[in-house]
């Protein structure tokens, strides 16, 4: 079969390889439609995982299952799949601990285009497909459901880890296709203001359609003195982390009233250590929490995620804003995603409706 490949740290191409295995409790599929992810653009050009060669690129979009092991119930050839970026091993001690993304290992619940070859193939491998996969609501397009496999999972995670409630004052830093999602997500639980920080227009329009109230740009001074200053000094209740580097934690701490949380979803590709402010962390004692984690995958979260969609409560058309029909297009789509234009969200890949 084909596929797009990493060679090599910083190249790139199509490579033919075996059609993957298929174990008694797992399923092949064959992709419908496939998202370009930044984390491809940090894998691939950046090195940000360390070397791989010839391994398959990406971990976003749906598909048609083809094959299913021996012991697989629930799925079956021809039925239309939501596939999430992240396909943990269920029966491992981390998954019953609650931390499912950590089977195996710190973040080795993602697998794709890390441990093995990832979705940019004519067929692709899905571990513990009853665990993992979700039918494919008849109401979401494919395009659609591409965002279902990581930009909504990861973008709600972070109101999650942040612990977003009612009447909450939240801060979005970052606001790429992660970061509205964290919009839409704090939105759907209740957030009264959501500041978001970017300027792009594309985003900043969608960003208002998912329920952000107000705008500030880290290009126009420090995060914390424009929030303070929109707060009449009192800060915000929580933070999410979607965007820059690791100078944004320090950021993140002093925006914070005492008691908030700070929910960070960003991948860190460079910089040794993360300040944290003594003063403005309350001396060590202001009850400021920060937390960072990778998405839950999941099948049980991939049906609610998509029954959000399937009701109309969530709209996704708004992130495709780059839509190629063919596979031939993926080289394309992805050189999209590593170049940026302003007028970009998610460049996907469309191989039928
Ligand atoms: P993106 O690059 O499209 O969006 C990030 C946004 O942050 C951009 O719009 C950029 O302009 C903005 N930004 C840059 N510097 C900033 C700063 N100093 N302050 C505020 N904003 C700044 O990326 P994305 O696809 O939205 O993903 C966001 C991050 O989440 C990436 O690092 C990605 O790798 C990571 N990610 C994490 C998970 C997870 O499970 N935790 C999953 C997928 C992606
Ligand atoms: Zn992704």
């Amino acid at each position: 079969m084909k596929g797009y490949a990493m060679l090599k740290i910083g190249s790139s191409g199509w490579i033919e390889k075996d059609r993957p295995a298929c174990g008694p409790l797992d399923a092949i599929c064959k992709p419908l439609a496939l998202a370009v992810c930044t984390s491809d653009i940090h894998t691939l050009w950046e090195g940000a995982i360390g070397e791989r060669h010839n391994m398959i690129l990406g971990h976003e979009g749906c598909a048609e299952v083809v094959e299913v092991g021996s012991l697989v119930k629930d799925f079956k050839p021809g039925d239309r799949v939501l596939v999430p970026a992240i396909t943990p091993d269920w029966n491992s001690l981390e998954a019953q601990s609650g931390y499912s993304m950590h089977s195996g290992g710190m973040l080795a619940g993602w697998k794709f285009s890390n441990f093995k070859d990832g979705v940019f193939g004519e067929f692709f491998h899905v571990n513990d497909a009853d665990g993992n996969l979700a039918h494919l609501p008849k109401e979401i397009n494919t395009v659609d459901a591409c965002m279902l496999s990581d930009m909504v999972p990861t973008g709600f995670h972070g109101a999650e880890l942040a612990d977003v409630q009612f009447g909450d004052v939240v801060l979005v830093i970052g606001i790429g296709p992660v970061g509205l999602m964290s919009v839409a997500g704090s939105n759907l639980r209740g957030a009264s203001r959501i500041i978001g920080v970017g300027t792009r227009k594309v985003c900043v329009e969608a960003a208002r359609g998912y329920g952000a109230t107000d705008f500030i740009s880290y290009k126009d001074g420090p995060i914390a003195d424009q929030v303070m200053e929109m707060t009449g000094g009192k800060g915000v209740d929580k933070v999410i982390i979607a965007g820059g580097g690791v100078e944004t934690f320090s950021e993140a701490v002093k925006a914070l009233k005492p008691g908030g949380k700070i929910g960070n979803v960003n991948y860190l590709g460079s910089g040794n250590m993360i300040d944290i402010p003594r003063a403005e962390w309350g001396v060590g004692m202001g009850h400021k929490l920060i937390n960072g984690g990778l998405m839950p995958g999941g099948r049980l979260r991939m049906e609610k995620l998509g029954a959000l969609v399937a009701a109309g409560k969530l709209d996704l058309s708004p992130l495709s804003t780059h839509v190629f029909d063919g596979f031939e297009h993926i080289e394309e789509a992805l050189f999209l995603m590593r170049d940026k234009p302003a007028e970009l969200i998610k460049p996907v890949v469309k191989l039928s409706d």
